[in-house]
């Protein structure tokens, strides 16, 4: 599984807490599965002029500012490639660059586990470079030579890639090997089988004087099980119709 993940961005401080805070952050301090390293790459460290000189007025006009390919291009080989000791001619074979952007493939349950088989899964070698997108986006040509894979996380446009990228990590990691205290769990959430998950309880069993579902203090399994998939697809046919496949209609 991958090693290591680089994110070349304008904010670093986006990732402390994903790196410090709940089961992703304990992935990244080696407290739970396999222990994977997250760096970030400032990007005015690779720019003569600090950061006012990563980005500039579009060709052709326009309002904003786009990021500079020959910026990226530094942060990624300075700041990836030679500090990370990747082959400066082959770095491809070690490395999968992926950039978010409206245009992207939509990350959905289905992309995010597929994602997870290429990168978390115990026999997938390559590591990972995210690039954060800031502004009015980046030179297309920067894309084309460089990226492998562009992810869009919804139909609506962020200020920048970070977010994305921390929701990308985030989900794909609930599917990684060992990464779950409880692997079974995520093929329990919502999407699996395109339902949603059924509703939960916890104590107290009267809490405001609502009370727990009675089957599911019965002890009959059969029956619990049964209840739990009457209720996603209940669930599912309220809330996100759309997701309904045939057989549960
Ligand atoms: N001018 C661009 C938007 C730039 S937003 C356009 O109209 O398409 C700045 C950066 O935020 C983008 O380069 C991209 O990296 C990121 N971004 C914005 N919306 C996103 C989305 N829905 N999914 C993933 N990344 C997104």
């Amino acid at each position: 599984m991958a090693k290591k993940i680089w994110i070349i961005t304008m904010f670093p401080n986006f990732f402390t807490p994903l790196k410090e805070v709940g089961v992703v952050g304990q992935v990244f301090q080696g407290l739970r599965g396999d222990k994977i390293d997250l760096e970030t790459v400032y990007i005015p460290d690779y720019s003569e002029r600090g950061f006012k000189g990563v980005d500039s007025a579009p060709y052709g006009g326009g309002p904003g500012m786009v990021m500079r390919a020959d910026i990226l291009k530094n942060a990624l080989v300075e700041g990836v490639i030679k500090k990370g000791n990747y082959s400066e001619e082959n770095f491809k074979e070690e490395l999968s660059i992926v950039f978010t952007a409206p245009r992207g493939k939509v990350w959905s349950n289905e992309t995010c586990k597929s994602f997870a088989k290429n990168y978390f899964a115990s026999d997938s070698a390559k590591d990972l470079v995210f690039i954060c997108g800031r502004y009015e986006g980046i030179d297309e040509r920067f894309i084309e030579k460089y990226i492998d894979e562009v992810y869009c996380i919804g139909d609506y446009v962020l200020s920048g890639g970070e977010i994305a990228v921390m929701a990308i990590i985030d989900s794909a990691m609930r599917f990684s090997e060992g990464a779950l205290g409880n692997s079974e769990s995520a093929l329990e959430d919502s999407f699996e089988q395109d339902l949603l998950e059924h509703p939960q309880y916890t104590r107290p069993a009267v809490f405001d004087g609502m009370e727990v579902p009675a089957v599911l203090s019965s002890g009959d399994h059969k029956k619990i099980e049964k209840w739990k998939h009457d209720k996603k697809v209940e669930m599912t046919k309220l809330w996100r119709p759309n997701l309904i496949k045939k057989e549960n209609k």
